[in-house]
């Protein structure tokens, strides 16, 4: 198999599971390091495993993304043991879902905190090197709710729709460094986070869906190493949506 990103260090949020996991394993898959960071990434130590027996470096990182001096210690810990990053997967994420009238402003915020301004806080920290050494991939996973907004997911959908203006500003601001910023939207997929739909609610889903299926973690993976590669370098600023038809634009 070719390697495309062989010798760059990847660090991916939210990677203990579900949409993370699949995008760390896929970035190694790919010939490239791989840091995986949680709040609790105990349950990535398998994949760490799996990555070292490809014979890539990889290690599980402690990262709460919500608490900035958490991130800038974590650059520091991943430059001594991998290297510096030049690929970042802003993908962790929480939902706190209550209708608008009876969310509480602390779900508000908490969805906000780690959702907005934890990928704020690692692209502040991460892209500094990468324009230094003149090549970078931040990739940002938002949300189809970012576009089409959601009942219940008020909170949610303002943090994956403020990821889009972020990608867009930040992706004018370091084009000119080699450094592509992208989103990528994926729709509703098979994780953690909609095992609790309940049936009625998948039911409705399914009709919404032109594809008429929930996609798998390793379709957004998929996408994720295809712009992590030079042959993405002149795609900058953009939404891709890997949601099965449901926002066409
Ligand atoms: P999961 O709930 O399965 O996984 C979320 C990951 O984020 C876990 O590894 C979790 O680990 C980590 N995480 C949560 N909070 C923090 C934090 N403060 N700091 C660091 N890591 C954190 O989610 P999915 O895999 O389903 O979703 C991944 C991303 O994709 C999210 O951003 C989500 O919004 C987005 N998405 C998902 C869709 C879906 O249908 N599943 C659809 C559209 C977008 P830990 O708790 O140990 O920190």
């Amino acid at each position: 198999m070719s390697e495309p990103l062989k010798d760059k260090v990847a660090l991916v949020t939210g990677a203990s599971r579900g949409i993370g996991l699949a995008v760390a394993m896929k970035l190694g898959r790919h010939g490239a390091d791989v840091v995986l960071a949680a709040r609790n990434p105990g349950p990535a130590e398998g994949a760490v495993s799996e990555l070292k027996a490809m014979g890539r470096k990889a290690m599980t990182l402690p990262l709460d993304v919500s608490r900035y001096e958490e991130v800038v210690d974590a650059l520091e810990s991943i430059h001594k043991a991998m290297g510096k990053v030049s690929i970042l997967v802003n993908n962790a994420g929480i939902t706190k879902d209550q209708l608008l009238v009876r969310m509480k402003p602390e779900d508000w915020a908490e969805v906000l905190r780690v959702n907005l301004d934890g990928t704020f806080f690692c692209t502040k920290v991460f892209s500094k090197n990468m324009m230094r050494s003149r090549w970078g991939r931040i990739i940002n996973i938002s949300s189809v709710v970012a576009v089409l907004g959601n009942p219940g997911q008020a909170n949610y959908a303002a943090s994956k729709a403020g990821i889009l203006g972020l990608t867009r500003s930040v992706a004018r601001e370091l084009a000119g460094r080699g450094v592509t910023v992208n989103a990528v939207a994926p729709g509703y997929i098979e994780t953690a986070m909609t095992a609790d739909l309940p049936e009625a609610a998948k039911d409705t889903l399914m009709g919404s869906i032109p594809l008429g299926r929930l996609g798998t973690s390793e379709e957004v993976a998929s996408m994720v190493a295809f712009l992590a590669a030079d042959h993405a370098g002149y795609i900058t600023g953009q939404v891709i949506h890997v949601d099965g038809g449901m926002v066409m634009t």
